[in-house]
C-alpha cells in the first residue's frame, strides 16, 4: 500500500463540495487513513509551495489557502499517489478533462479545489509536513478483498 496527501481547498469547503470530493476517493476505493480540518499559515505555504516562491501570483496563492479552514487526508491504495492524481486532473479546472474533480468542479486555475502529492518523494514530505503518526491509522478496511486481488495488497 502507498500513501498520498490531499488537501481540500478553501475553494472546496466555501463551496461544501468536501463530502462530494471525499465520497469520490472512498468510491474509487482509496482508504482514508489520517483526516482533520486546520487552519493554513504563511510559514505552512511557504514550505508546501516552495517551487512557487518567486512567482508573480504566489501572494494570491497564500491569501486563497488562507481565506477558510482546509481539510487534510491521508489515503492509502496501491500507486495512491498516481491515482489520485489522475484523479484530480490538470491543475486549470479549464483544461482539466471531465471526469476529473477539477473537471468536474471548477473552472479556475488558482481555485481549483484540491491539492494531491505529485510524486512518492513528495506525498512522504508532504505526510510528514501536515500529520504526526500517531494522527494516521494503518488499518485494512473488511472491504478490501473486494477492492483488491490477493497479489496486489
Ligand atoms: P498542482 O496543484 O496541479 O500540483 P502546482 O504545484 O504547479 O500545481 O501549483 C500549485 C497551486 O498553485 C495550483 O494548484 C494552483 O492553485 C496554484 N497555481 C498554479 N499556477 C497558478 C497560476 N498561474 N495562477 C494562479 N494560481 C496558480
Amino acid at each position: 500500500m502507498d500513501r498520498t496527501l490531499v488537501i481540500l481547498k478553501p475553494s472546496a469547503i466555501a463551496r461544501e463540495l468536501a463530502g462530494a470530493v471525499i465520497s469520490r476517493f472512498e468510491r474509487r476505493g482509496l482508504i482514508i487513513q489520517g483526516l482533520k480540518m486546520i487552519s493554513l499559515d504563511d510559514e505552512i505555504l511557504n514550505e508546501h509551495y516552495a517551487h512557487l516562491v518567486g512567482k508573480p501570483f504566489f501572494p494570491s496563492i497564500l491569501r486563497s489557502m488562507k481565506a477558510t479552514p482546509v481539510v487534510v487526508m491521508v489515503l492509502a491504495g496501491r500507486d495512491a499517489v498516481n491515482v489520485v492524481r489522475k484523479m484530480t486532473g490538470a491543475t486549470n479546472g479549464r483544461a482539466a478533462e471531465l471526469g476529473t474533480i477539477r473537471g468536474d468542479f471548477c473552472v479556475s486555475n488558482q481555485e481549483n479545489i484540491v491539492h494531491a502529492s505529485d510524486s512518492p518523494e513528495s506525498a512522504s514530505a508532504e505526510i510528514k509536513r501536515f500529520f504526526r503518526p500517531e494522527e494516521l491509522f494503518d488499518y485494512q478496511p473488511a472491504k478490501i478483498r473486494t477492492i483488491y486481488a490477493d497479489d496486489e495488497v
